[in-house]
């Protein structure tokens, strides 16, 4: 048996299971201050026996690098209690001399869509979220790029739609593409909460034009042969069809491998993706 957990900015779901992804119980519940939240795990876990090992997928931005010290250490991030907080020294202080594995939340989904889901059997995928934040998690000849620390591709800048003048609300950087592209984004500049704006609103043209332009840097520097894009701003209808086209008018010809209907595609784990991905980190991270 092996364990997983996905530590949320909103929710925690811990989950035992196999390190092929397959699920056998899972537990989900809010994520509080980081003592409580990891302690609620390792009761849930320890009443089901020891585990092999422990498969984690979580926010951020931490410190990703197995061979550093500080490997698992939360930095700075608004939720409060949560930063210099080091989920591996609680998780092995919890369970001694068994094998920790720590990722990103996105590239625990950008795995589980590429074992069990919307890019089954590819080696080069990119997952993107767009909800209260943007993220991204990349799939590369197989394995999960992180680096050192955390890579911030909602952090990106992106050029203006033409006549936008939103200021933007990423308290680091205003107008990158969370500040311009977020449901806090959206919300801010329109008014009215994204899930409200019907389809064929101004909001998603220019919604399309951001995305497509985080999609092109990706596209530059990885090449991947697939992009799943979740999240609740991705359900609105149609959108992956317009992020593709305008995705395409922007490449201009050049990146002719994302010329596929199926190059941006929605996922099809839904909210099981970060835990799935959470077990099979276990056997890949
Ligand atoms: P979180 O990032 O907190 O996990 P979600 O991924 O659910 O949350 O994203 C929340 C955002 O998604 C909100 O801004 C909400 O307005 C937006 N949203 C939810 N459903 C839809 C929808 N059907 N169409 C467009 N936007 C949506
Ligand atoms: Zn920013």
């Amino acid at each position: 048996m092996i364990a997983g957990i996905e530590f949320g900015g909103t929710k925690t779901v811990v989950a035992i299971g196999h390190a092929d992804g397959r699920l056998v119980e899972e537990f989900r519940y809010l994520t509080t201050n980081p003592d409580d939240t990891l302690r609620t795990a390792v009761e849930w876990i320890r009443l089901r026996g020891n585990p092999e090992a422990v498969g984690v997928g979580a926010f951020g931005p931490i410190i990703l690098a197995q061979d550093k010290p500080e490997y698992g250490r939360m930095l700075a991030t608004p939720k409060p209690g949560w930063e210099g907080f080091s989920l591996s020294a609680a998780l092995r202080d919890a369970f001694p001399d068994v094998r920790i594995v720590i990722e990103t939340d996105v590239n625990a989904a950008a795995l589980a869509e590429s074992r069990c889901g919307a890019a089954l059997g590819l080696d080069d995928v990119v997952y993107i979220t767009i909800g209260t934040g943007i993220g991204a998690g990349m799939l590369s000849g197989g394995r999960l790029v992180h680096g050192a620390l955390h890579p911030e591709f909602g952090h990106l800048k992106v050029p203006r739609f033409s006549g936008d003048d939103f200021a933007g609300v990423c308290p680091f950087h205003g107008a990158c593409l969370e500040g311009l592209a977020s449901g806090p984004a959206i919300a801010a500049r329109w008014g009215a909460e994204a899930s409200t704006l019907p389809p064929g609103h101004k909001a998603w043209e220019m919604q399309a034009w951001y995305l497509a332009h985080g999609v092109l840097a990706l596209a530059a520097i990885l090449a991947p042969s697939r992009v799943v894009i979740g999240g609740g701003v991705s359900q609105v209808e149609s959108f992956h069809a317009l992020v593709g086209s305008t995705f395409r008018k922007l490449s201009a010809g050049y990146f002719t491998y994302g010329e596929g209907v199926d190059f941006i595609m929605p996922p099809s784990l839904g909210q099981q993706a970060g835990i799935l991905g959470a077990l099979l980190l276990v056997a890949c991270g």
